[in-house]
């Protein structure tokens, strides 16, 4: 049985992360928070993997540390067989071109004072491409992309809707031709009708550009719609990768089980052998010693306290980590009424 750190990054891998740690100290306390830990994965090219698990357990620090925000303590990131590790100048420049990021809220990604004829050149701008007259044609171009036109240029943000300016945030990453679009949370501050129409375009935008694409959600009904496969993450850790359908209808891990069985309460047909996520995550702060989910998981055993299981190839495309997983290999066809 291989674990993760054995696997590497698959040759054809377009995103190689291997064992990538960040930590954050707390101020006078002694105390450091391990918000990423270990976590290895790899993104084949044109592939949207879903990054999924609740608040807090390190998602979107593993955003900022692909996107070049945030510099990782430990671990390496290639992306298209390049080492983020070191870049600068014109490299630099070149990889924050390649991956451009979608935030959670769109009110917060714009300027409230710039028209988004101007929000839409200055990242050109500081790429140096096109002049004034080439640029406003591509501005122009994208604005139909994202299904808007020339009529939003004037705007200020303020006077679009909260889907709109979405769409405006996407075509200005857009814009710079990307070939890995990192979108964290790009739903949720949207109403349910609107979000389903982002991630329409998303895929679709996807298909057309040929972007390779990390969708990070609380949500798993998000997740489910738009990914190809699926990484569940638990207090810094990956703790389950496996195809979306796979996933959903044979979960392997305690955690995706509950999970999957939180998405589903107060549903019709819930399956019975799943448990429900029980009590609150542990602080990172303190995490607890071997699995970081035995506190939680009604499959504990007394060895789950004490090692920390590694994340191991379930064969078939997926891996797990759990010291119990080929006991607990999920309900079959488990959740059929969250699918499309
Ligand atoms: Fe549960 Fe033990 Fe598996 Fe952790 S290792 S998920 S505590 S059964």
């Amino acid at each position: 049985m291989r674990a993760a750190s054995e696997s590497r990054a698959a040759p054809a891998a377009f995103v190689a992360v291997q064992d990538l740690v960040k930590t954050y100290p707390i101020a006078r306390t002694g105390l450091v928070v391990r918000s990423v830990d270990g976590i290895s994965l790899a993104i084949a090219r044109g592939e949207v993997l879903g990054l999924v698990g609740e608040t807090g357990c390190g998602k979107s620090t593993l955003a900022r540390l692909l996107v070049g925000l945030t510099q990782p303590d430990r671990g390496t990131i290639r992306i298209d067989g390049v080492d983020h590790a070191g870049l600068g100048g014109r490299a630099l420049k070149a990889m924050r071109r390649t991956v451009q990021f979608i935030f959670q809220d769109p009110f917060e990604a714009l300027d409230p004072r710039m028209r988004i004829r101007r929000s839409l050149e200055a990242p050109l701008e500081a790429h140096g491409l096109g002049d004034a007259g080439v640029r406003l044609q591509r501005i122009n171009a994208m604005l139909l992309e994202v299904g808007l036109d020339a009529g939003f240029l004037d705007r200020l943000p303020r006077e679009c809707s909260g889907g709109q300016l979405q769409r405006i945030v996407i075509a200005r990453a857009l814009l710079l031709e990307p070939r890995f679009l990192i979108c964290d949370e790009p739903t949720s501050a949207l109403d349910a009708s609107m979000r389903a129409q982002i991630l329409n375009l998303l895929a679709d935008l996807k298909r057309r550009f040929m972007l390779t694409l990390l969708v990070i959600s609380h949500d798993l009904r998000v997740v489910n719609f738009i990914s190809d496969r699926i990484a569940v993450m638990y207090l810094g850790q990956i703790v389950e990768v496996a195809r979306r359908d796979d996933l959903f209808e044979r979960p392997r891990h305690p955690y995706t089980q509950a999970l999957i069985a939180a998405a589903m309460l107060g549903r019709p047909g819930q399956h019975p052998a799943v448990s429900t996520l029980r009590g609150e995550p542990p602080s990172p702060l303190r995490p607890p010693s071997g699995c970081r989910f035995h506190e939680r998981c009604p499959h504990a055993q007394p060895i789950c306290a004490r090692e920390m299981p590694e994340l191991v190839d379930a064969g078939d495309d997926r891996w797990t980590r759990c010291h119990r997983w080929h006991e607990l290999a999920g309900a079959d066809q488990l959740v059929q009424s969250l699918k499309r």
